[in-house]
């Protein structure tokens, strides 16, 4: 039972955000959520809020129906973050954590966990946040008999056991993923501690199907353990996370706000993170949406004298074009405006993501996702030049220039936009770009590029090297004695290409004697020929019986350097006979200097 005497004020309702893939249904079930509840209970009980839907606990209670004791809870009900996906989920960091207290994350039955369902854990793993998994779509069981907005069981019930049977094995593969994940979970009703297992609750966003029971899971999973949390001083100087800066007719920048502690008023002196140092600015309207009545009006927001946590609001204010959405906003209070700002300067700095003097330059729309992505570079290991937050525009292009490496003149964008002018100065400076709104997506498409560019560049180096290779003339096989000299040969090791000097070994070093212009394979002409291959060639240079004889073995005229970049770096990539070309060559080259290609 509730303590009457403790004032109803002091416990805020706790957050809730939707995660999961794209498709499995984040958004379908929010709307069923507000929709069933709406239809359920009294219009308006819901309330929308900027950026989030609150849902009071007599509501909860009338959608959960039986499942639900409204006496066993105090706290006021859930307040669902309208942005679903992980990607808002990061952005609304609190103080050194996660926003939101509570995490749902939607998984579609038929498809198990996907590459976002997998991002969405590592996150809630990452941030300590407790969650439970919605196992969506049931009612796409092959078979399944819908009983609208039914608890789930009753309607699990309800089913034939083939459509029964079918589920359980979906909900069965779900269980083993997330116990891959390392993750202990089970049918919810079956969890007895919330702490150490994740309660699977089937649920069809269509049908509402299991929503009751969702809704009754969060409400006690919030009342059991998170009491402690949500006890705050809700008259106290408020404290809220920016979920977005937006432009607004009549307003100019406005700041979309999840206030998650205390008290914001008009006319109240706040501290808001930025891109150089926090904004100090006062409060000119806090504004909600307006009720469903009066939605006619032209005016969208209604303009109100205050608003306390946890709620969703906009704040209207000068000087906010710097701020930055998942930046903190604290109201100043009594206290010393000096120290507010060092407090809200100490949680940016939480976030700051260590640069190096070379790498890549990354993007992000929010400080939250600026902070998950840096992560992934940092666990895969690639070196960050500048990571900010916002759009990429041409400033960023003339950062990624100044990378030494070339695979470095890089911008990974996450959710964020390319503006026009970047993207031809991208190109004109030779500047890739890569944007996607899954970050391991960024950094995989960045390691495969990678990879790609140094295939190339080994590829680049190999076609421009000298290869070795040796090759004795035939006997009777002189068709000219010069100008060019052209005789049939046996190529004994390596490949000999056309336009390749060549010489004979005399004592210990090589003596040029021309080029080897032109191969012909059986009268064709070819560019190359390999060990054991028997060709003509002409030789631009010798004369037979003078500078050159029939049985005589002539060597590619290795250059110092190329000696050296094939034995360092290519030894592993050229056929065995051409290595052994390469090592009797160097072994004759260092007979004279033993630091020969080294
Ligand atoms: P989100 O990308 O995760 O927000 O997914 P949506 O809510 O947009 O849903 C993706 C698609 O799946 C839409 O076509 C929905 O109508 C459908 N969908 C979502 N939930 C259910 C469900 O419980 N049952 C069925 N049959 N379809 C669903």
């Amino acid at each position: 039972m509730p303590d009457e005497s403790e004032s109803p004020g002091d416990l805020r309702t706790p957050i809730v955000a939707v995660l999961g893939h794209v498709d499995h249904g984040k958004t379908s079930l929010l709307d069923e959520i507000r929709g069933s509840a709406v239809i359920d209970g009294e219009a308006g009980a819901i309330t929308q809020h900027i950026g989030a839907t609150a849902v009071p606990l007599d509501v909860v209670s009338e959608v959960a129906g039986s499942l639900v004791d409204p006496t066993e809870f105090d706290l006021p009900g859930l307040l669902f973050i309208d942005t679903p996906g992980h990607h808002s989920f990061s952005t609304l960091r609190s103080r050194g954590g996660a926003l939101a207290d509570i995490a749902v994350l939607v998984v579609d039955v038929n498809d198990g966990f996907q590459p976002q369902t997998e991002e969405a854990i590592r996150i809630l793993k990452d941030t300590g946040t407790p969650f439970v998994v919605a196992a969506n779509k049931v009612d796409t069981i092959p078979g399944w008999n819908p009983t609208e907005n039914a608890p789930i069981k009753q309607t699990y019930e309800a089913q034939t056991d083939r459509v029964r049977s079918q589920l359980d094995e979906k909900l069965y593969e779900l269980i083993g993923e997330l116990s891959g994940a390392g993750f202990s979970s089970d049918l919810y009703w079956r969890v007895q501690d919330f702490q150490a297992n994740i309660g699977v609750i089937p649920v069809s966003a269509m049908t509402g199907e299991g929503v009751p029971d969702l809704l009754t899971v969060l409400m006690g999973l919030a009342q059991r353990y998170m009491k402690s949390e949500m006890e705050v001083n809700i008259d106290g100087p408020g404290a809220g996370t920016v979920l977005e800066v937006k432009d607004e007719q009549g307003f100019g920048k406005t700041l979309d706000v999840i206030l998650y502690d205390g008290t914001v008023r008009k006319g109240d002196t706040i501290v808001v993170g930025a891109k150089n140092q926090p904004i100090v600015t006062e409060v000119r309207a806090l504004l909600k949406p307006r009720e469903l009545a009066e939605i006619r009006t032209e005016k969208r927001f209604e303009d109100v004298p205050e608003m306390q946590a946890a709620a969703g609001l906009k704040i209207a204010a000068p000087d906010l074009d710097d701020a930055m959405a998942g930046a903190p906003v604290r109201v100043v209070g009594d206290r010393d405006v000096a120290t507010v700002v060092e407090e809200v300067e100490a949680e940016l700095a939480e976030v700051a993501v260590e640069t190096a003097e070379e790498g890549v330059v990354v993007k992000a729309d929010t400080l939250g996702s600026l902070e998950a992505l840096a992560n992934a570079m940092q666990e895969a290991e690639i070196p960050v030049m500048s990571a900010e937050v916002g759009d990429i525009a041409p400033r960023d292009v003339a950062m990624a220039t100044t990378a030494d490496d070339d695979k470095h003149r890089t911008i990974l964008g996450f959710n964020v936009d390319v503006l026009a002018d970047a993207e031809r100065k991208a190109d004109e400076e030779n500047v890739r770009l890569f944007d996607s709104d899954v970050i391991y997506q960024l950094v995989e498409d960045y390691e495969t590029f990678v990879e790609e560019r140094e295939r190339e560049q080994q590829q680049a180096i190999f076609e421009n090297i000298v290869r070795p290779a040796r090759f004795r003339i035939l006997k009777d096989h002189v068709f000219r004695q010069n100008d060019p000299a052209v005789v049939g040969v046996e190529v004994v090791s390596g490949t000999l290409k056309r336009n390749t000097p060549v010489g004979l070994v005399e004592g210990n070093d090589l003596d040029r004697v021309g080029v080897v212009k032109g191969i012909q394979d059986q009268g064709e002409d070819v560019d190359e020929a390999r060990a054991g291959n028997r060709v003509s060639v002409s030789i631009d240079g010798p004369t037979v019986g003078r500078d050159i004889e029939e049985g005589d073995e002539l060597w590619v005229d290795l250059p110092e350097k190329h000696a050296k970049v094939l034995e360092q770096e290519l030894s592993d990539e050229i056929p065995a006979d051409e290595r052994e070309a390469l090592k009797a060559y160097l072994e004759i080259m260092r007979k004279r200097d033993p630091f020969w290609g080294k």
